[in-house]
């Protein structure tokens, strides 16, 4: 009950902050700037710490000599290195080497899912990128991916020893299914006349469809996206955010998300998310000045969020908070942590889009503080929490014994199950006097196994613990703890199934008074 009241608290408080909010004609504008893709990307010392840009290649030479090598292949459906992803769309990345000077054509091949897929990109220097649209896995097994690379005919390859690789991936089929329904909500005429709600709304539906499928770890089959364009109206009493004193109204805002969720199921009743869109500026002309969007634990599965044409990451972003996900940001903070960066890089498949991270450029995750200039993806903590839970509790499959998360969390659930609550991927940090919980998503397992957690302060271990597995998916918790406080520093922790590491999680312990 406590917790409950607590999250109701946290997440009506301060969700989805906004920074530089409001829609205004300029926004329209930034809608669609896709980075250019399926083109061969240059990535040699002087772009290396860059978004890789288009390159504009030399003449491309019809003969000659140049020793073309496949020196990386990177199959990627949203984060790269997880594994795959049961009928979700996926690119394979083919990074080419070339020793001949100038620009060569290369055929890139790959074999995936039974199918074999061709492009033919000009090489040049010692990177190139060349990605392919491979489609979405249909065969439930663990894919081997096979990638060759050859030279047009003329040209002369002397060394044909390192023109393949290949990627074997276990797959994965979470069984989780996401029916989500925009209702817009509370538009008057005068609005809908002003924001262009007829043309613009599909469109933001659209967008937030797309961002869903290519960032939350799904088969593309199991989100569905529904919408109507005839807002519903509330009454007085279910638009009180807050009350004369300036407090939560608990009770208006209750009213205000029965009546949204009710209004949806009524077109929709099998939606097991309802995004109630509120036109620009509602929250703050209704006690709120700083929400973006909110969600509220005791109305399951329905979320709000205010229109901003631009920010297509508002259904990821709340859908995140109803499977326990916090925000990636910390406005209590001084100075405030508006964002919690990517730590891997990722792409986003559906809009053929590379999300490449690096010194600097960073990138938010989509929990973090939406920021018009800063989009947001996805990463590792994040998705494999997510593949982890759709799968474990959901009754998913996967073709093989697989760790699929080892979630830091300041909580894990009090009824034996072992699930993180209280987790959000900026959760890299502890107090000294808090507890350090480490819940691993065990899928598959025979029975038997050891599961190992070895901690470590800097290069040094500090506490190791083993538990022994059952046979099925499971979450199993870890903690780290010491009364008298445990000491400021970096830290991380190891996982190893029967000897071989599988996952490593990082996290700091310091105070913030
Ligand atoms: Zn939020």
């Amino acid at each position: 009950m406590i917790k409950r009241f607590l999250v109701v608290t946290l997440l009506l408080g301060f969700c989805a902050l906004v920074l530089g909010c409001g829609t205004s004609a300029d926004d329209v504008t930034r809608l669609t700037a896709p980075r250019s893709a399926f083109d061969a990307v240059m990535l040699d010392q002087s772009l290396l710490d860059e978004i890789p840009a288009q390159k504009s290649f030399g003449v491309i030479q019809a003969s000659g000599t140049t020793d073309l090598s496949l020196d990386d292949v990177i199959v990627t459906q949203a984060v790269d290195g997880e594994p795959l992803i049961f009928n979700k769309d996926t690119v394979v990345r083919a990074v080419v080497g070339s020793t001949g000077s100038g620009a060569f054509n290369a055929t890139v091949t790959v074999q995936f899912d039974g199918k074999t897929f061709t492009t033919t990109k000009p090489v040049e220097g010692k990177q190139t990128i060349v990605d392919l649209a491979v489609g979405a896995p249909e065969t439930f097994q663990t894919q081997t991916v096979q990638v060759t690379v050859e030279p047009e005919s003329g040209v002369n390859d002397p060394d044909l020893t390192n023109n393949a690789k290949g990627v074997t991936l276990p797959m994965v089929k979470p069984n989780e299914k996401i029916i989500a329904f925009f209702l817009p909500v509370d538009w008057t005429p005068e609005q809908r006349q002003r924001y262009n709600f007829e043309q613009t709304f599909p469109q933001f539906v659209e967008e937030n469809a797309t961002y869903l499928r290519g960032a939350y770890p799904l088969p593309k089959d199991q989100i569905e996206v529904y919408s109507t364009n005839t807002p519903h109206m509330l009454a007085a009493n279910e638009k009180r955010l807050s009350n004369n004193q300036g407090d939560p109204d608990v009770v208006s805002s209750h009213l205000l998300y029965a009546t949204i969720s009710l209004a949806a199921r009524r077109l929709r009743p099998d939606a097991t998310l309802v995004v109630g869109v509120f036109p620009p500026g509602w929250y703050a002309a209704h006690g709120n000045k700083s929400a973006l969007g909110l969600a509220l634990a005791d109305v399951k599965g329905t979320v709000t969020a205010q229109y901003v044409l631009t920010d297509a990451t508002t259904s990821a972003h709340e859908l995140a908070h109803l499977y326990w996900m916090y925000e990636d940001y910390d406005y209590s903070l001084k100075p405030p942590r508006p964002f919690t960066w990517l730590d891997q890089s990722g792409y986003f498949v559906q809009k053929n889009q590379p999300e490449e991270i690096s010194d600097t450029n960073k990138i938010p995750t989509f929990l973090s503080a939406y920021a018009p200039d800063k989009p947001s993806w996805v990463d590792t903590r994040i998705y494999e929490y997510l593949t982890a839970k759709f799968t474990l509790q959901s009754g998913g499959e996967t073709t093989e014994p697989m760790i699929l998360a080892a979630t830091l969390a300041r909580q894990v659930e009090p009824d034996d199950k072992n699930f993180p609550s209280d987790y959000a991927a900026g959760y890299q940090h502890f107090e000294p006097k808090q507890t350090v919980y480490l819940s691993v998503a065990a899928a598959n397992m025979r029975g038997g196994e050891t599961l190992e957690a070895q901690w470590y302060q800097g290069n040094k271990q500090v506490f190791t613990a083993k538990q022994s597995l059952n046979s099925g998916n499971g979450w199993y918790v870890f903690q780290l703890r010491n009364r008298s406080g445990i000491p400021k520093g970096e830290y991380h922790v190891d996982i190893f199934l029967d000897g071989k590491l599988v996952k490593t999680s990082k996290f700091e312990v310091s105070s913030s008074q």
